[in-house]
C-alpha cells in the first residue's frame, strides 16, 4: 500500500463538485438564467428534502495553517448583524422557491460557529426554520471550536434539532499546536464529548490533519491513539495543503518545519492503519467511521452522497449555501456568495442576493458529475444505457485509466468500472480518468497533492 500511495500522491481534485471550483466558466455564468434553474427544479429538489449551509466566519484568533474563509476578531458586536442578514438571505432565496421548503439538513461551518453566543445561534436557526417543513430524518450538525464550545451551545443547539457536532482536533502535539496558534488540550475535547453525548447528540465527528508542522512519528501516533480512546463516531484525516501565496497565515512556519514527503505519507498510513485496527471502517479517501455510525451504513447500502460539505448519509438534490463565501449546488448549477462581511451584508439588506460567481452545468457536465459521484460514493459507475455519444465519451477516457487498472485498483467491464477495494483510497484519481477538464496537463497542477 505505501508504494502505491507514494506513486499516486499526485494532483487531483477532491471532487467536492464537478466541475471543480477551478474550472467553472464564468463567462458563461448569468445571476438570472442561475436563479431560473433554482425556481424551476425547486419542487422536484424539495420533494426529498433540501440541504442548508451556513458559514459563520468569524474566529478570536488565526489558526496559521487554516484554508478558510475567515475574520479574525475579538469584537463579539458582529454577530447580530451578520446573523440577522443570513436570515435576510434565506428570505431572498425563499422568494425563489415554489413551495414550503423541506429542510432536511443544516450545516454551521465557519470560521468558528461557537464563536457565536447560543442566544445568537437560536436567533440564527429559528430564523431559518420558521415556515419551513423538517422531516422525521432531518440531521443538524455544527463545527464546535473545543475551547470555546460550552454546554449552553450544546444544549440550546439540541433543542433545535442539532444531532450531529464536528471536532476541529488536528493534533495534540504542543509544539505542532503553537506552531499552528491553535491550543486545545485532550481535556477541552473530553469535555465538549461528554457534553454532547449527555445532551443526546447522536455522532460526534473528529477531524485531524497530517502533514502540519513539526509533526513527528511518535506525536501523531500518541494523537491517533487519544482519538481512539475517546471514540468519535466519525474521523476526517486530512491532508494538509501548503500553499502560503494562498493564504499567508502559512508563512507562520517555513517549509523546512514540514514533514517531508515520506514522512508525511508515513504518517497517513500509520494513522490509517491505526484506525482500521481500532474498528473504524474506511470510507472514501480520508474518512473513517465506526460501523455503528450513519455515514457508515449509507455507505454500506449505496445511499452516500457527497458535495461541497464533503460526504453524507444523506442524499439531497438542493444544498443551499447562506453567508460569505459558501456555495449552493442546485445540480445543474453553482454559486458562491461573495467574500466579504460587510458589502455582504450591504448587498443582503438592499434586498440583493450576494452572488459573484458560479457555473451552469451542460448536459454533459451533469453526466459526468454522476459518474464521478457514482464512483467516489459506491464505487462503480456503468454508461450501459447512455446515449452514444456519452458512451464514446466514457469508452474515450478509458485509457487514462490504464495505470489504475494495471496496478489493481479499478476494473473496467462492459461499459462500467469498478473501484476495487484496494483502488478506494485513489478514488480520486479513478475520477479524474473521466474529469474532461483534467485531461489538460496544466490544469493537474493547480490541485494539492493527492495524498
Ligand atoms: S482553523 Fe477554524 S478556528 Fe482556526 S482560523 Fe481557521 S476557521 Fe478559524
Amino acid at each position: 500500500m505505501k508504494e502505491l500511495i507514494e506513486k499516486y500522491n499526485t494532483p487531483v481534485p477532491r471532487y467536492t463538485s464537478y466541475p471543480t471550483v477551478p474550472n467553472w466558466k464564468p463567462d458563461t455564468f448569468q445571476k438570472e438564467s442561475y436563479l431560473n434553474r433554482l425556481t424551476d427544479g425547486f419542487a422536484q429538489a424539495n420533494a426529498d428534502g433540501i440541504s442548508v449551509y451556513v458559514h459563520l466566519p468569524f474566529c478570536e484568533s488565526l489558526c496559521t495553517y487554516c484554508g478558510c474563509n475567515t475574520r479574525i476578531t475579538i469584537n463579539h458586536k458582529v454577530e447580530e448583524p451578520y446573523a440577522n442578514a443570513v436570515v435576510k438571505e434565506w428570505a431572498l432565496i425563499q422568494n425563489r422557491f415554489t413551495d414550503t421548503p423541506r429542510i432536511r439538513e443544516i450545516h454551521l461551518g465557519g470560521g468558528t460557529p461557537t464563536f457565536f453566543s447560543p442566544p445568537n445561534l437560536k436567533m440564527l436557526v429559528e430564523g431559518l426554520l420558521e415556515g419551513a417543513d423538517i422531516p422525521a430524518d432531518a440531521s443538524f450538525s455544527f463545527e464546535a471550536h473545543p475551547s470555546n464550545t460550552t454546554q449552553e451551545h450544546l444544549d440550546v443547539l439540541r433543542s433545535l434539532g442539532f444531532d450531529r457536532i464536528s471536532l476541529g482536533i488536528q493534533d495534540f502535539d504542543l509544539k505542532v499546536q503553537k506552531a499552528i496558534n491553535r491550543r486545545q488540550t485532550v481535556e477541552d475535547v473530553d469535555r465538549v464529548m461528554r457534553g454532547a453525548r449527555k445532551a443526546g447528540y447522536r455522532s460526534v465527528n473528529f477531524d485531524l490533519v497530517y502533514g502540519l508542522p513539526f509533526q513527528t512519528m511518535e506525536g501523531v501516533r500518541d494523537a491517533v491513539e487519544k482519538v481512539i480512546e475517546l471514540k468519535p463516531d466519525r474521523i476526517a484525516f486530512y491532508s494538509y495543503a501548503h500553499v502560503p501565496w494562498m493564504h499567508p497565515g502559512q508563512r507562520a512556519y517555513s517549509e523546512a518545519d514540514l514533514p517531508g514527503p515520506q514522512l508525511k505519507l508515513t504518517l497517513f498510513t500509520m494513522g490509517r492503519q491505526m484506525l482500521l485496527d481500532a474498528g473504524y471502517e474506511a470510507i472514501g479517501f480520508d474518512h473513517f467511521a465506526l460501523k455503528s455510525d450513519s455515514l457508515y451504513k449509507a455507505y454500506a447500502d449505496g445511499t452516500m452522497h457527497r458535495n461541497f460539505m464533503g460526504f453524507s448519509d444523506l442524499r439531497t438534490d438542493y444544498l443551499i449555501g447562506l453567508g460569505v463565501s459558501s456555495i449552493s449546488d442546485i445540480r445543474n448549477g453553482f454559486a458562491q456568495n461573495i467574500k466579504a462581511v460587510e458589502p455582504y451584508i450591504e448587498k443582503v439588506n438592499n434586498g440583493i442576493l450576494p452572488l459573484f460567481k458560479g457555473h451552469l452545468h451542460t448536459e454533459e457536465d451533469s453526466f459526468i458529475r454522476d459518474q464521478i459521484l457514482n464512483l467516489t460514493c459506491r464505487h462503480h459507475t456503468s454508461w450501459k444505457d447512455e446515449t452514444p455519444a456519452r458512451k464514446d465519451y466514457m469508452r474515450n477516457c478509458l485509457p487514462h485509466l490504464s495505470e489504475c487498472v494495471n496496478d489493481g485498483l479499478a476494473v473496467i467491464g462492459d461499459d462500467e468500472v469498478s473501484v476495487t477495494e484496494k483502488g478506494r483510497v485513489f478514488v480520486r484519481h479513478i475520477c479524474a480518468a473521466f474529469d474532461a477538464d483534467m485531461h489538460q496537463a496544466e490544469v493537474r497542477q493547480r490541485y494539492a497533492q493527492g495524498v
